[in-house]
Formats: structure tokens, C-alpha cells, sequence
């Protein structure tokens, strides 16, 4: 059985996780139940998160609740602590929506919260991010995280996002970040080989692997950009209860 679900959890897709592997790893997570650690998405606890990772899975990673991860936690808890995405009503646009922060963005900010994808099911609008079909200055908040390293222009599409956030408004912009990290982006959206692609940009549908120059990348779109380091002010018991890996950015471009 566990080596069923560390299988399942390791090769299947996440995008289709989300679709199906819900269920089972509900169950799954009956023989989890504890209190070592707690999800702040979904409040459930349990002595440990699930394994998750592709090549190495990471311990203590994924929550068998809501299948939210390390990132989605962090992401979580530092809308809930240094914006006021929890107590205004905002309009948000959530581009490729993680399934875990779907039902509970809706609940918070009704009509006004919007996904949007160019393929996801989960989108309830299709768009490509290098068109956002939006006016401008139309959203408090753009969601944009785990996408950039995917798009062909994401200088462009960065600037779609800076055109319809209103000013004074943000867009938290997580990408993968792979130790060792270069100074400068690399990227070739010319190689289509995904042996290549895993080989060069970390993973078989990735056209650039991002550096250490990411945030002049988002000011090159206009927006302001802020690297916070908001889970080293968190203490190592929290770190851990919450399943947080230390030292994660999270990057935010404001529109000025
Ligand atoms: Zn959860």
C-alpha cells in the first residue's frame, strides 16, 4: 500500500492528482492522523505530511487533506499575515489555481475572485497570460505561482499582470528555484526535447530555469519587486508544526 501511494504521488502529475488521487489520499491520511503538525489551509493535523517529489521525495511535504504543499502553506500564511487578502474584499485573479485554495479563495471574496488557465479544468476562464482578457487596473490581487517558468514570454507576461492590477495592488509570483542557483535566468524556448528541458530547466515542460536576477526580471515588467523572507520570522517550532521549508521566498511584484 505505501508503496502504491509513494508511486502514485511521485509519477503521477500533479495536475491530475488534484483531479483524482483526492479520495485516496483521504484515506490515506486516516493512518496519518496526529497533532506533530497542522495545515493551515485546511486545519486538519496529523504526526507527519505525506512524502512528496518526483527524483527525491521530500519528507513531511504533502497533506492528505487538501494536497496543499510546503509552498501553498507558506503562500497561505503570508496572505493571511502581510496582506489583507483575508480581511478586505478583494477582486482576484488566480492564474493556474492550485485545487487547494480554489474552494476557500471563493468563499472568501465570492464573484470577485477569478481563475483563470490555458488548460486547466479547474480555470473557469481559458486565457493565455500573455493576453490577459482583462482591462486594466481591474484586480487588487494576481495569484501567479509555479507558471512563469512555463510560458513562452514571461517578461510579457509579467507586464499583462502589471496592466490590469490596479495601483497599489500585488501579485505574489512564486517560481521554482533549483540549488545550485545561477546569477542569470537561462532560457531557450527553442528546446522542445523534454529530456532536454528536464536536463537544463529542471523539469520536462519548463523553458527557463530562473536565477538570482528573477527580481530585476519582474521590475523589467514594471512592477515593484519585493523578495520577503516572511518564514525565517516564523520560529523553527512553527516552521515545523505548519510543514514549511526555511529560507522560501516568496516574491511579490506591487504595481506601483
Ligand atoms: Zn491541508
Amino acid at each position: 500500500m505505501k508503496k502504491v501511494i509513494s508511486w502514485l504521488i511521485r509519477f503521477v502529475p500533479r495536475k491530475y492528482l488534484q483531479r483524482v488521487g483526492g479520495f485516496g489520499l483521504k484515506v490515506v491520511g486516516l493512518f496519518y492522523r496526529g497533532s506533530a503538525v497542522t495545515c493551515p489551509v485546511c486545519s486538519t493535523s496529523y504526526r507527519t505530511f505525506l512524502p512528496y517529489g518526483r527524483i527525491k521525495p521530500r519528507p513531511n511535504a504533502l497533506c492528505p487533506q487538501c494536497l496543499s504543499l510546503e509552498r501553498h502553506r507558506l503562500i497561505w500564511l503570508y496572505l493571511q499575515e502581510k496582506t489583507a487578502f483575508f480581511t478586505a474584499p478583494l477582486r482576484v485573479l488566480h492564474i493556474a489555481p492550485e485545487a487547494c485554495f480554489i474552494p476557500r479563495f471563493e468563499k472568501l471574496h465570492g464573484d470577485r475572485y477569478i481563475t483563470g488557465d490555458i488548460e486547466s479544468p479547474l480555470a473557469k476562464v481559458k486565457m493565455d497570460i500573455h493576453a490577459i482578457p482583462f482591462p486594466e487596473k481591474t484586480f487588487d490581487a494576481v495569484l501567479c505561482n509555479h507558471v512563469l517558468e512555463h510560458v513562452h514570454d514571461d517578461i510579457q507576461a509579467m507586464r499583462e499582470i502589471c496592466r490590469v492590477l490596479k495601483p497599489g495592488g500585488f501579485s505574489i509570483m512564486q517560481v521554482p528555484l533549483f540549488a545550485p542557483m545561477g546569477d542569470v535566468t537561462i532560457e531557450d524556448t527553442t528546446i522542445t526535447d523534454p529530456r532536454e528541458r528536464e536536463r537544463l530547466f529542471g523539469q520536462d515542460d519548463h523553458v527557463r530555469k530562473y536565477g538570482r536576477d528573477y527580481s530585476r526580471r519582474i521590475e523589467r515588467a514594471g512592477l515593484r519587486a519585493v523578495e520577503d523572507n516572511f518564514v525565517n520570522t516564523l520560529s523553527r517550532e512553527k516552521q515545523k508544526a505548519y510543514g514549511l521549508v526555511p529560507g522560501e521566498i516568496i516574491y511579490t511584484g506591487f504595481k506601483p
